[in-house]
């Protein structure tokens, strides 16, 4: 072990104090994590090593808390204890008063309710923070009012692209695609490319598809779709594969633009007991921003990127492997694509969607042909890169259980955390294919009570009945990770843990659950949002209970949701969030 000087040589100024301080405190957690960690003889080092013993106080103390802390053997607990990025002790306030020092922060939790950090196991993370600056159209009610919120944009920035949006169709009645006659006259030469909540279509303005070089002779794309007038003129909206026509001749964000978005989404996740997050597709741009921040000490939220899969090898040829990096950053996994979504009626289904019969979806362009993704998961899985692919129709879902059959087939059995993320409409048949297979399903439930608004239209009672299936998951014996698909859903994790145990639709219509039987305990909710999240990272050691040893990522919430009834817990707040020890969020009760 090497350890840093505790006296310095430096002259006496104050930065060479304050450095001589830290490294005696760094030596001091480290020396501390090994008596954490039952190693008395550290004690004694300890003091021999400091000319003047410094007292035992923690860094902060929650006390007279409700904490719940996700481990088996002590699943309650009212106090802890935090040294530097850790916790020290947990247990009751008794027992935890013996490390209040002369320098210990104490937070009166007040009898409240307090649980492990929030990881969301699915984020767009860039996008979800220049969404936050982006025109919303997500509560655009009518089309009126999405062309009068573009046109105000395009009149206050002309010229300047306007992008985001996060519009829902479903919402205006009767529900019917936007088309660029809504919006031409208000944005003119203002190109415009603003896309559907889910992800999956977009709409452009005639500048856009004039710079994109879209027009009526333009071909559909593998995997994509130009929704054309009866004329064969396009509409405007582009569906997937599609979408790139334009999206490449969108100017990128500059590093300026990307580090304001990681800085917004940070004090948005924070402000939501958010801790960390799984960011699936981010560019190299958008990871090169997090190094940044995560060398200079600057994150306040923990990520695990997972770039796309097609790229496996820029991974994979300089030999990182599955969660490497620090307890901040963290490379190693890859997300590929399937299908599609079932808003956008290209989530790929074994049968034909009700309302559009002449399609059971599409199949993603990656995975046309099937035989180059199979060859690139598997080089990827041999190179020990985690698997992560998004798969939401049941045809689309059972294609990629086949692929991870022949992975797991070549490459012999480990512990590969393989991941299907959405896992939205699965087959009958294959519930116990993620059973032995012992694949993760990283679900977002908020997209149950978003989508169980319309969701039966589209592929009738039957397909619903394993649809957003978390207790059949969890009864199978299948690991779920909660998140959001962030800015898809909201980034609230209390919405989303009250949509799994009550699956009441956004519209009000079912009160007592949409296929209710699919409804989980709220506190198998959370374990799916902290826990078992940590699982699906590799991170179980380090994070996602509260216990001594473990990274001190914990919140404060306003309302016990474990004990009050699952109907509230949507309006429930966060009070305090602590990441690393810190903390990074308070707002007065
Ligand atoms: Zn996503």
């Amino acid at each position: 072990m090497t350890s840093p000087p505790l006296t310095t040589t430096m002259p006496s100024s104050s930065g060479a104090v304050k450095s001589s301080r830290y490294n005696r405190r760094a030596s001091m957690h480290r020396l501390l994590k090994l008596v954490a960690r039952g190693a008395p003889a550290a004690l004694c080092v300890l003091a021999f090593a400091c000319s003047r013993p410094p007292r035992l106080g923690a860094d902060l103390l929650v006390t007279r808390a409700t904490i719940w802390t996700g481990e088996p053997v002590r699943p309650e607990a009212t106090a802890l204890a935090i040294l530097g990025d850790r916790i020290v002790a947990v247990g009751g306030d008794d027992d935890i008063e013996r490390w209040r020092g002369a320098t210990t922060t104490v937070i009166d939790a007040e009898g409240r309710r307090v649980l492990p950090g929030f990881n969301d196991s699915h984020v767009h993370l860039v996008d979800g923070g220049t969404q936050l600056d982006n025109v919303d159209l997500k509560d655009a009610d009518s089309p009126e009012e999405f062309a009068r919120r573009i046109g105000a944009r395009a009149k206050a920035k002309p010229g300047a692209w306007i992008l985001g949006g996060e519009w829902d169709d479903q919402r205006w009645t009767p529900p019917q695609l936007p088309t660029r006659a809504l919006i031409d006259d208000v944005t003119n030469r203002t190109p415009v490319f603003v896309s559907r909540y889910d992800g999956h279509m977009a709409l452009a303005n005639a500048a856009a598809l004039g710079r994109a070089g879209i027009t009526a002779r333009t071909a559909d794309p593998p995997g994509g779709v130009i929704v054309r007038d009866d004329n064969g003129n396009p509409t405007g909206v582009v569906k997937d594969a599609a979408m790139d026509f334009v999206t490449r001749v969108i100017p990128a964000a500059t590093p300026e633009e990307r580090l304001r978005a990681v800085k917004r989404a940070m004090e948005h996740a924070a402000s939501l007991g958010v801790t960390s997050v799984q960011d699936m597709n981010p560019s190299y741009d958008d990871i090169a921003v997090y190094a940044d921040l995560a060398n200079r000490g600057e994150l306040t939220l923990r990520i695990y990127a997972a770039p796309i899969e097609t790229g496996f090898y820029d991974q994979a040829k300089i030999g990182i492997h599955r969660s490497f990096g620090s307890p901040w950053l963290r490379l190693g996994a890859v997300k590929g694509y399937a299908d599609g979504s079932l808003g956008s009626t290209t989530a790929y289904f074994f049968d034909p969607y009700l309302d559009a019969p002449n399609t059971r979806g599409l199949l993603s362009e990656e995975m046309q042909p099937i035989e180059h993704m199979r060859t690139r998961l598997m080089a990827a899985d041999r190179a020990g890169l985690q698997l992560c692919v998004h798969a939401i129709g049941d045809a689309g879902i059972s294609q990629i259980l086949d692929l991870f059959e022949d992975v797991v087939g070549a490459n012999g059995d480990r512990d590969r955390r393989l991941r299907i993320e959405h896992a939205q409409h699965i087959a009958p048949k294959d519930f116990d294919r993620f059973a032995s297979l012992k694949v993760i399903a990283s679900v977002q439930p908020y997209h149950a009570i978003d989508d169980g608004r319309w969701a039966e239209r589209r592929i009738g009672s039957d397909r619903l009945k394993t649809t957003y299936a978390f207790r059949t998951l969890l009864d199978k014996g299948v690991r779920l990770a909660f998140g959001t698909d962030w800015p898809v859903a909201p980034l609230n994790p209390l919405l989303s843990l009250y949509a799994a145990a009550t699956r009441a639709t956004l519209d009000g219509k079912n009160p007592n659950g949409w296929v209710p039987e699919q409804k989980i305990a709220i506190a198998d909710a959370v374990t799916a949002y902290t826990r078992a999240a940590a699982f699906a990272e590799f991170q179980e050691r380090d994070k996602g209970t509260i216990a001594r040893g473990k990274l001190a990522d914990l919140v404060i919430l306003t309302d016990d949701i474990l004990t009050i009834p699952a109907a509230r817990i949507k309006d429930v707040r966060v009070l305090t969030t602590v990441v690393g020890g810190k903390v990074i969020y308070q707002r007065r009760p």
